[in-house]
């Protein structure tokens, strides 16, 4: 099983220094790349046309021909990767400065951007993505990573690695190659084998991300025991409240780039403002007003990430521990962010991630995430009766049954219609008894996530399953 823990790093000028090295040495190996590709693609395109051509005549008359005309092919990371390597040494020494991965990843990773865009390209009906063309990547001031290999890493504890560093002893500290030993601020939590580093910066804040391989035992360990009580709950995702539960619980997302919106574009207009050839589209000198002032753009969009990740995070922790069956709408994201309005609030609530974290902690709990497919259309249906009520629009918050009578949220509404689809497959499953909600609600307040009981517009006599 493969966890991952970001630790930040302390580090001083001569450690920032060494990783804006190492982000240049990195983007620096992939852009060559990009070059070589843009080039090569297109004598790639001109050659396979040609050969198409022949090979239709070769086809009709074989004879004309002494041999059948061979395939162009075209050139693989690999073969860029000889040949970076080949002048490496002459015409690029100052990659030799950093770690060997900061150049040598980029070679795959520009492998791995190329595979997507012309599997995309392939299969361009059913994918839901566009994946363009691998493009130059800009140098950011207060950005950027590198990757070391798994057996460049090396963690050790203070005392062993320095005499100057007997007076931290009990710290840890990362082996940085070619660099030295850099404090981390944490400790390392997993006990296994680490797979690899990512060194990267955000604003003015570096840190190391790391990926490690532990045993079923250590996980055990080391994350907190899921509650065991076979309930289910269905989900419905929403802009108003983000999370409704069947439960009756609906949750608020934060929403911090609506709140520092204003700070934001103040920023940005002030960036503009500075000297740099992306603000005045020619070649003035890059002005320290703007690195400066970029700063602080980055320090702010840090920090609503921070948020954003904090709840995104917690949230889904809580629910795959305390719940075993998960129904959710299966959303079409992309659909939504066409309409522009809805788009700041989604990504702002960042629906994408919480699913991402939820499937992969329900999958490592042994617990079970399902995905209803959107036409199912969970709002229109009675969670009562099942009448069907056509006529619903995005206005109405309460849904009222035109067969029954009940009155309900209409979130709510469709997150009990969500449950029903984890009883429709027959998996035994229950609502939480009064002391588990307690335990849930507990929780959700002991880590700070804000949350209200959905009482509004259900009468609670009718409401009795
Ligand atoms: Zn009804």
């Amino acid at each position: 099983m493969i966890v991952g823990q970001v630790i930040e790093l302390r580090a001083n000028n001569k450690f920032i220094t060494y990783c804006r090295k190492a982000f240049g040495v990195r983007r620096f190996a992939y852009n060559w790349c990009v070059e070589k590709f843009n080039k090569d693609y297109a004598a790639h395109c001109a050659a396979m046309s040609k050969y198409n051509k022949e090979l239709s005549e070769y086809k009709k008359s074989p004879l004309q021909f002494t041999q059948e005309p061979e395939k162009p092919k075209l050139p693989t990371w690999q073969d860029y990767k000889k040949e970076f390597n080949a002048i490496r040494k002459e015409k690029y020494p100052f990659t030799y400065e950093v770690t060997k991965y900061a150049s040598q990843q980029s070679f795959i990773n520009f492998g791995q951007a190329v595979s997507k865009y012309f599997s995309n390209v392939k299969n361009k009906k059913n994918s839901k993505r566009k994946v363009g063309f691998p493009a130059f990547q800009k140098k950011s001031y207060h950005r950027g990573r590198f990757y070391i290999g798994g057996d460049q890493v090396k963690i050790v504890i203070g005392k062993t690695c320095s005499k100057k560093l007997e007076n931290h002893s009990n710290k840890q500290y990362l082996n940085i190659p070619n660099f030295g030993y850099v404090q981390l601020k944490e400790k390392l939590r997993f006990n296994g084998h680490i797979n690899s580093v990512t060194i990267s910066q955000r604003a003015d804040r570096i840190f190391a991300s790391f990926s490690v391989e532990i045993s079923e035992e250590e996980y055990q360990r080391t994350h907190k025991a899921a509650v065991q009580n076979n309930t289910a709950v269905g989900i419905d995702l929403g802009i108003k409240s983000a999370l409704m539960l069947s439960d009756r619980i609906s949750i608020d997302a934060p929403k911090p780039l609506r709140k520092k919106l204003r700070k934001l574009a103040k920023l940005q207009r002030q960036l503009n403002r500075k000297n740099h050839p992306r603000t005045k589209g020619d070649k003035t000198k890059v002005s320290c007003n703007y690195i400066k002032q970029s700063k602080k753009v980055s320090k702010l969009y840090c920090s609503i990430t921070n948020i954003r990740n904090d709840f995104t995070q917690k949230i889904t922790t809580i629910l795959a521990n305390h719940y075993e069956y998960i129904c959710m709408e299966n959303l079409n994201v992309k659909g939504m962010m066409a309409n522009k309005k809805l788009a700041r609030a989604i990504s702002d609530i960042g629906f994408y991630k919480i699913k991402q974290n939820l499937k992969y902690k329900m999958e490592s709990k042994h617990r079970f995430l399902q995905e209803v497919d959107m036409f199912f259309a969970s709002s229109k249906f009675c969670s009562k009766c099942g009448a069907l009520k056509k006529e619903l629009t995005l206005k109405d918050r309460v849904y009222e049954c035109p067969e029954c009578g009940i009155t309900i949220d209409r979130d709510l509404n469709a997150a009990i219609n969500l449950r029903q689809q984890i009883k429709n497959v027959g998996a035994a499953s229950s609502e939480l008894k009064p002391v588990e909600l307690t335990a849930l609600l507990s929780d959700l307040v002991i880590n700070g996530i804000a949350t209200s009981s959905c009482e509004a517009g259900i009468r609670l006599k009718d409401y009795n399953y």
